[in-house]
């Protein structure tokens, strides 16, 4: 059983000049998401999710000011990029970055090396890899490519879920999974996170605009979103209701 346990989070982030100063963007959240648990965070864009997904996942341009992130009682915060991947956390990002020159394959190995701490043997690796891209509907030339060279949004979307199944991570963090991804798409990637859910038990924080990704992968917490803290959470009807009236209520509560 795993814990990510996070306490009245603060985060600035540093603008691109680097003379101005950084922005106060998330002000106060706290989340707990353990094994075998999924909760989506629902808000507006702009209103911190990304920055939310970042700092856990220790991009350097966002600073925590206050607060804490542990997993299972071990300060997250303390450790580095890759210290987090190998303590089990793991992020989709919004927007994968391209890595022109890295082919998939060496991609991947490096990545399941530095979390694993050892190299996987290459015979059961290429069973593996060739396993895992059948499931997702991945064209086996794929390996071969450069990193989310010219992949569509939806390839780019497949390759995450591709990671996350090779990775095993004990917490998945998926920033807007299912943006830019048609029907077919978006049930591939949400069957392969359904099977990362049952196979590693793992606990998820689904972090997503629209509601429609619900109807494939079923939070078991709704949490609403808005100006950089979380302003209500709920059960999987808090999606529905969200659903139907969209955000308005919470944004008209912050104003007044
Ligand atoms: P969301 O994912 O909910 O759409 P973000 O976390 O991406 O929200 O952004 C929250 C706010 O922080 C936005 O106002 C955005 O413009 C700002 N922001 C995020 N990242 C940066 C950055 N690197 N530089 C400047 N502003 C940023
Ligand atoms: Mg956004
Ligand atoms: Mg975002």
């Amino acid at each position: 059983m795993t814990t990510l346990e996070i306490r009245d989070l603060h985060v600035d982030v540093a603008q691109t000049d680097s003379d101005a100063e950084p922005i106060h963007i998330l002000k106060g959240v706290n989340l707990t998401v353990k094994s075998g648990e999924t909760h989506a965070i629902m808000g507006p864009n702009g209103s911190g999710k990304s920055t939310l997904s970042y700092a856990i996942a220790g991009h350097p341009k966002y600073q925590v000011t206050s607060g804490s992130i542990t997993l299972d009682g071990e300060d997250v915060l303390e450790m580095s990029v890759d210290e987090r991947a190998r303590a089990g956390l793991f992020l989709a990002m919004q927007y994968p970055v391209e890595v022109p020159g890295v082919s998939m394959s060496n991609f991947l190995r490096s990545a399941a090396t530095a979390v694993r701490g050892e190299a996987p043997k290459l015979r059961h690796w290429v069973k593996e890899v060739k396993e895992a891209m059948t499931e997702l509907e991945i064209d086996p030339s794929f390996s071969e490519r450069s990193v989310n060279e010219g992949f569509s949004g939806g390839e780019k979307k497949r390759h995450e879920i591709l990671q996350l199944d090779l990775l095993k991570p004990k917490i998945a963090i998926l920033d807007e999974t299912d943006s830019g991804l048609d029907v077919d798409a978006l049930r591939v990637v949400s069957e392969g996170v359904n099977r990362y859910k049952e196979r590693e038990n793992g606990g998820i924080l689904l972090i997503t605009h629209y509601t429609r990704i619900l109807r494939y992968i079923k939070p078991d917490h709704v949490h609403v979103f808005v100006n950089g803290q979380v302003v209500q959470s709920g059960g999987p009807e808090l999606a529905d209701e969200l659903e139907e009236n969209g955000y308005e209520r919470f944004l008209t509560a912050k104003a007044g």
